[in-house]
C-alpha cells in the first residue's frame, strides 16, 4: 500500500504543504534499519533512553526525504528537500496513521491478547488458517505500542484475514491499540502474572486486556477462569461471547477429554450437538490451552472439522528466537527456520546486517521457496530478490520448485539453484563455505535443520546460552537510572564475563553503547578484528604495551608514573598527538592508581606534552553493593571529587569524570558523573539485589546415564560419598575442567532438571559429575541447567563462599557460547 505525503498530512491533521508528492510505502521507526530510502517516512520517536531525532541528519545523508518529528533541530536547516512533518507526539501520528490504515479494511481480523500464548495462538491459528485465506499478521512477537502499528501497516489489498497480538505492561496502553487492530474476533490466552507489577490487581490487569475486545464481533475465551468471566460479566461487553471450558458442559464449546498418549494428545469435544476429537503432537499444558483456542477460532470460522483435526496433527513448534550458531570455517550461522513469508525474511535480513560488523564475512543466504498464497509468485519472487538485493546479500543458494524458476530476478555474484534440500546436501557446495555470514531461512517442510547440522561447528550439548536481548534490557535499564547525558562504559573484559565478549560488543555497538572496556590489550585487539569500533578502554596495560594499542586504536588506563612517562616518550618519538588516555585515581581501594597527593606533579607531567591527552579521569569503589562501608564509599567519592576537579581544572578541553561501577549505579543514583561503569549488571546480577534486571546466561548440559545404586555403596573418586538408602543416579557432562568448582560436590551444589532441584553427590570429577535424580523426573538424554533463570550465580555463588563473578569468568573456554535473540 502507498500513501502521498498530502494523503498523510490529510490523515495526521496537519496543513497541506505544496511539497513533492512522495509515495510513501514503508513507515520506519528503527534508523537502522532503513531499506528504501525514497519511499521511507521516518517517525522520530522520543523514549526514556533514546531520541531518534538524533538520527535524522544520517538519514537525511542516506536519502531519507520524510520525517515525521515533534521538533525541528537546527541543524536541519539546509535540508531544504525534505518534508518535516511535525506533530506533537511522534508515537500517536504512527498510531494514527495505522488506525486509519486499518479502517481500509473490512475484513476479518483477529485480535489476540493475554499473558502467556500470544505469538503461539498468533502462530498456529496462521497454521491452521492458512490454507483459507491469505494472511497478514504481526512479525514475530510485534506487539507493542510501536510493533502493532507497523504490522497492521502490512495490510494490503490483497489481504482476506489479519491475525495481530497486543501486548500491554502498563494501564491505558490497550486503549491505544483496540483502534488501530479493531479485531471483529477478539481472543483471550492465558492469563498470568507477567507485567503485573504496573497493575493495581490481576482483575485490573484483565479489565484493561478486554478493552481490545470492545468492538469485536465475537470474543472467545476460557470461562474455566471465573476472575475473568466476572470481568467480562463486568464489562458487559456487548458482543457475542464464545467461550470453551473443561468442566462446564454449557460452554459454548466443551472440552471433554483431553488424553496424553505418548508424545501426542488427544482432545474430544463437542459444539452444540456435534462430537469430534483431534490429536496435537504436544503434551505440555500450555500446547493443549493454546491449540483449544485455535480450536475455538477454527470453528467460528466455519473451517470443517475434517480439516482441523488434519492440520492440527502437523502443528509445528513455535521457534520463538534467531539463534546464531559458531559455523565450520570461521563461519557464523543465523537460524531461522521458523517461518518463510516476506515479512520475516525482512527481519531475518535485517538480523544479518545487523551481525555483519566483520567486513571479512561474505554475507550468504539460502533460501527456500516462500510459502504465501495470494501473491503471484513473479511478483514474490520479484519483491524478494529487490529485499536480498538492498540487504548486500553477495551469494544466494535457493531451494525449492519455485525458485529456481525465477533465479535470473537475483543478481547477486554467486548463486547457485536446487529443487530439494537433499540435492543441494548432495551437491556438496555447502563444503566449500569459508569466512561466511549464513542466513538459513526456509519453511518448515524444507527442513533446513539437516543443512544446519552440516555446517555447524560439532554440536555439543554442553553450551552457555546467552541471551542477547537479556542483556539489551539491562544495558537500557541501567541506562534509564542516569541521566540522559551520561555515558555508558561497557566491561566486556574477561571475555564478558565469561559471556563472550564478541557478540556481547556487538550487540551493544548496535544498541549505541558509548564505550568499551577490556582488561588487557589482547582482548581488545580481537573486537577490532572482529569489527567492533567503539572507543575501547584498556584498563591494564603494560609499559611496554604503547604499540599494540596504538596500532589497535585502544585507549589506556594510566596508573602510576612508569606508565605515564613511558606512553609520553613513545607517543613523542612517533609524532602522535592527542592520544587518548584514563587516568585512574587510588581512592582507597589500593589497587593501581595515582594517589591524590601524586596529582599536582602529573598535571606538570602532562601539560609538558602533547603526545597524550587525558580522555576521563575515574577511580574505583570497593564497597559500592554493601551500605555496611557506605561512610567510607562517601569518602572515596569525596577524595575523587576533589582529585577529579583539580584535574579538570587543569586543562582547556573536557575530561569525564567517573567512578560507578553496576552497584554504583545501582545504589548512588543522584551522585553526578558524566560517565559510570557497568559491569556485572549487564550480565544480569545485580549486586545489591535491585530487582528489574533479567538473566543472561544459562548453563546447560545433559544426562549421560542413569543407575540404581544400592544403599551403602559410594559415589566417585575418593568414596566421599556414602549412600544411605537405595538411589538413581545421574551422570552429567561436565566437571571441574569446564569451570565446575569442586566444592560443590558432596551435595554443597545442585542442578536443575525438568524444573526440580538434584543435589551433585560425590566429588565432582575432570568432565564429568554425579546429581541425586532419585526423587525426581529424570531420563537419560534430559537437559541439566547448572545455572540459569531458576538457580541463580548469585545463590550458587553464596553457598560456596565465592561471589558470581568467579562463577561466570570461570566457565571453561571449551564450553560452547550460543547466543539467542528475538
Ligand atoms: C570490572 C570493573 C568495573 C565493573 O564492575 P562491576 O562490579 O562488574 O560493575 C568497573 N570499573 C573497573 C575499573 C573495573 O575493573
Amino acid at each position: 500500500m502507498q500513501y502521498t505525503i498530502q494523503e498523510i498530512e490529510a490523515i495526521l491533521g496537519l496543513p497541506l504543504s505544496k511539497r513533492k508528492a512522495d509515495k510513501i510505502t514503508i513507515l520506519l521507526t528503527d534508523s537502522r534499519k532503513l531499506t528504501l530510502p525514497a519511499e521511507t517516512l521516518f517517525f522520530a520517536l522520543e523514549t526514556k533512553n533514546n531520541d531518534a531525532h538524533l538520527f535524522i541528519g544520517e538519514l537525511y545523508e542516506k536519502g531519507v526525504r520524510n520525517f515525521v518529528v515533534s521538533k525541528v533541530l537546527p541543524e536541519w536547516g539546509n535540508f531544504d528537500d525534505a518534508n518535516f512533518l511535525k506533530v506533537k507526539n511522534s508515537l500517536s501520528a504512527l498510531q494514527k496513521m495505522a488506525a486509519y490504515h486499518r479502517k481500509q479494511f473490512d475484513i476479518p481480523v483477529i485480535g489476540i491478547t493475554g499473558s502467556n500464548g500470544k505469538t503461539i495462538v498468533k502462530e498456529w491459528l496462521y497454521q491452521l488458517l492458512e490454507g483459507n485465506y491469505n494472511i497478514v499478521r504481526s512479525p514475530r512477537s510485534y506487539n507493542s505500542q510501536v510493533g502493532v502499528p507497523l504490522s497492521v501497516w502490512q495490510l494490503d489489498g490483497e489481504t482476506e484475514l489479519g491475525i495481530f497480538e497486543a501486548g500491554i505492561s502498563m494501564p491505558d496502553e490497550m486503549e491505544k491499540l483496540e483502534p488501530i487492530i479493531r479485531p471483529t474476533i477478539g481472543v483471550l490466552t492465558k492469563i498470568g502474572e507477567a507485567h503485573q507489577e504496573n497493575f493495581a490487581s490481576l482483575q485490573q490487569k484483565i479489565m484493561e486486556k478486554l478493552a481490545l475486545f470492545v468492538n469485536c464481533d465475537v470474543f472467545i475465551f476460557d470461562e474455566d477462569n471465573h476472575l475473568v468471566s466476572e470481568c467480562v460479566d463486568q464489562m458487559v461487553l456487548s458482543q457475542k461471547t464464545f467461550t470453551w471450558s473443561r468442566k462446564n458442559r454449557d460452554a459454548h464449546l466443551y472440552i471433554s477429554a483431553v488424553k496424553r498418549e505418548g508424545e501426542k494428545t488427544v482432545i474430544d469435544y463437542s459444539l452444540l450437538d456435534f462430537n469430534d476429537s483431534f490429536t496435537i503432537p504436544f503434551t505440555d499444558e500450555a500446547s493443549i490451552e493454546n491449540a483449544i483456542s485455535c480450536l475455538a477460532v477454527a470453528l467460528y470460522l466455519h473451517i470443517l472439522p475434517a480439516n482441523i483435526s488434519l492440520r492440527m496433527a502437523m502443528l509445528e513448534p513455535v521457534a520463538m528466537r534467531l539463534d546464531v550458531r559458531k559455523g565450520k570455517e570461521s563461519c557464523i550461522i543465523i537460524n531461522d527456520t521458523y517461518n518463510s513469508d516476506i515479512n520475516s525474511i525482512k527481519i531475518a535480513l535485517d538480523f544479518q546486517q545487523q551481525r555483519k560488523v566483520d567486513r571479512h564475512l561474505k554475507k550468504t543466504l539460502i533460501l527456500s521457496d516462500i510459502l504465501q498464497a495470494g501473491i503471484p509468485p513473479k511478483l514474490l519472487y520479484k519483491k524478494v530478490a529487490e529485499m536480498v538485493e538492498q540487504s548486500g546479500v553477495e551469494r544466494i543458494i535457493g531451494i525449492g520448485r519455485d525458485i529456481p524458476v525465477y533465479q535470473d530476478l537475483f543478481s547477486m555474484p554467486e548463486k547457485s539453484f536446487y529443487q530439494t534440500t537433499d540435492q543441494f546436501i548432495s551437491s556438496g557446495e555447502w563444503k566449500q563455505f569459508d569466512h561466511e555470514l549464513i542466513l538459513l531461512k526456509g519453511a518448515r517442510r524444507f527442513h533446513f535443520e539437516q543443512i544446519g547440522a552440516l555446517i555447524e561447528e560439532r554440536i555439543h550439548e554442553t553450551m552457555l546460552e546467552v541471551d542477547l536481548d537479556a542483556v539489551v534490557h539491562n544495558f537500557n535499564f541501567y541506562k534509564s537510572r542516569l541521566q540522559s547525558n551520561v555515558k555508558l562504559v561497557c566491561m566486556v573484559k574477561a571475555n564478558g564475563y565469561g559471556a563472550g565478549a564478541v557478540e556481547i560488543a556487538k550487540t551493544l555497538q548496535y544498541h549505541r553503547c558509548d564505550y568499551l572496556a577490556v582488561a588487557v590489550a589482547e582482548e581488545g585487539i580481537q573486537l577490532r578484528k572482529e569489527g567492533i569500533s567503539l572507543p575501547l578502554i584498556v584498563l591494564n596495560p603494560e609499559v611496554n604495551g604503547f604499540e599494540e594499542l596504538f596500532t589497535a586504536d585502544l585507549e589506556p588506563e594510566v596508573y602510576n608514573f612508569r606508565i605515564l612517562e613511558a606512553f609520553i616518550k613513545e607517543s613523542e618519538r612517533r609524532g602522535i598527538t592527542d592520544y587518548p588516555i584514563h587516568l585512574k585515581i587510588d581512592t582507597g581501594m589500593h589497587r593501581l592508581g595515582f594517589l591524590p597527593e601524586q596529582i599536582p606533579e602529573m598535571i606538570t607531567m602532562l601539560k609538558k606534552q602533547k603526545g597524550l591527552k587525558v580522555r576521563s579521569v575515574f577511580s574505583h569503589l570497593s564497597a559500592s553493593e554493601s551500605w555496611h562501608f557506605d561512610d567510607f564509599t562517601h569518602r572515596q567519592m569525596e577524595i575523587f571529587r576533589k582529585g577529579a576537579d583539580e584535574i579538570g581544572k587543569a586543562f582547556n578541553y573536557p575530561v569525564y569524570k567517573h567512578i560507578l561501577n553496576s552497584a554504583g549505579m545501582e545504589r548512588f543514583q543522584d551522585t553526578k558523573w558524566d560517565m559510570a561503569r557497568l559491569g556485572i549488571g549487564l550480565y544480569g546480577i545485580s549486586a545489591s539485589g535491585l530487582p528489574g534486571l533479567k538473566n543472561v546466561c544459562t548453563l546447560k548440559t545433559t544426562i549421560l546415564q542413569i543407575k540404581n545404586v544400592l544403599s551403602n555403596e559410594t559415589i566417585g573418586y575418593g568414596r566421599k560419598e556414602k549412600l544411605d538408602r537405595d538411589a538413581r543416579i545421574a551422570t552429567i557432562r561436565f566437571g571441574y575442567a569446564d569451570g565446575l568448582d569442586r566444592q560443590f560436590g558432596n551435595r554443597k551444589g545442585k542442578v536443575l532438571i525438568n524444573g526440580q532441584y538434584a543435589p551433585i553427590v560425590g566429588n565432582v570429577c575432570m568432565d564429568l559429575c554425579m546429581v541425586d535424580v532419585t526423587d525426581i523426573e529424570a531420563r537419560e538424554g534430559d537437559t541439566v541447567i547448572l545455572f540459569g533463570e531458576n538457580l541463580s550465580v548469585i545463590e550458587l555463588a553464596d553457598s560456596i563462599g565465592t561471589i558470581p563473578y568467579e562463577i561466570l569468568t570461570s566457565i571453561s573456554q571449551r564450553v560452547k557460547r550460543v547466543y539467542i535473540k528475538e
